[in-house]
């Protein structure tokens, strides 16, 4: 038996993936085969191995265990949100606001796989950066991926919940910046988001409470012991949520500089400044 380039496009498109060429072809480059001669032997296996996991729609960098985000490629895993590109633009808004301060210290609340904050420091080599997460094997995560860009002298991982009385004096204070893509999907949705969501994405890094905002309520309370004076927090936002986060960081008295869309033109991240 063989596996050729064009039935692993019709097996992807009969099993309802979305844009089943360009699953086909990132197939072939990571098992190194070539598109023209049909999959054999061992290569045959692994790649009937690798349809099958994407078949129950489980997500092409969760199964491939890396995805590209900003400037550079991840490691991720179950424990971690698969980075997405509505994310990208926190980042750039990020580096606009560093790159050419003195050293900056950058909080990041929930740093999950670490994409957000290591794409900062990769482009501030002057920044350095405090990553927490409530979950363990996501800081482990974002740990190997700070070694594998060579980051690691410039970051500190802390295992914590902002939920927690103790937060602001177990991780500090004078932070010059607060990234943070927050859970904020309302608890009821989650069952209508697609199953590469659902079902691969951990819930801990979806679920944002009844309303959606909860997480924000929070961090908007610790915000203002966070940041220095003058400092900014960036908060990613989900579809209709930024207006409404601007008004619970403006009620902790953080005053909102500027909500930026994605390049689909969806209101994505807040910036707001102590
Ligand atoms: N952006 C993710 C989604 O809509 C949710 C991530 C989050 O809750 N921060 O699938």
């Amino acid at each position: 038996m063989s596996l050729s380039f064009s039935e692993v496009v019709r097996i992807l498109a009969e099993g309802k993936i979305p844009s089943p060429r360009l699953e086909a072809r990132i197939l072939f480059e990571y098992l190194e085969l070539n598109q023209f001669a049909p999959a054999e032997g061992d290569k045959e296996a692994q790649l009937r191995a690798l349809l099958n996991k994407r078949l129950v729609h489980a997500p092409l960098d969760k199964i491939l265990g890396k995805r590209e985000f900003y400037k550079n490629t991840f490691a991720v895993s179950k424990d971690v949100l698969s980075p997405r590109p509505d994310t990208e633009i926190l980042v750039e808004a990020a580096i606009d606001l560093t790159e050419k301060k003195i050293p900056q210290k950058i909080l990041d609340l929930g740093t999950g796989s670490g994409c957000i904050l290591l794409s900062i420091l990769a482009d501030c080599p002057r920044a350095c950066g405090m990553a927490v997460d409530k979950s363990e094997a996501a800081l482990a995560v974002a740990h190997h991926n700070a070694k594998a860009l060579n980051l690691f002298n410039r970051i500190t991982f802390v295992h914590a919940d902002w939920f927690e009385r103790d937060f602001v004096e177990h991780i500090g204070s004078g932070f010059d910046l607060v990234v943070s893509n927050p859970p904020y999907i309302p608890t009821a949705d989650i069952l209508t988001l697609e199953p590469e969501v659902r079902q691969f994405d951990p819930i801990l890094a979806l679920d944002g409470g009844k309303d959606g905002f909860e997480h924000y309520r929070r961090i908007a309370e610790l915000t203002p012991h966070l940041l220095k004076q003058g400092g900014h927090i960036l908060l990613e936002a989900g579809i209709g949520q930024a207006s409404k986060i601007g008004e619970i960081f403006e009620h902790e008295g953080l005053h909102l500089i500027e909500i930026r869309p994605d390049l689909s033109g969806i209101e994505r991240c807040v910036i707001l400044k102590k």
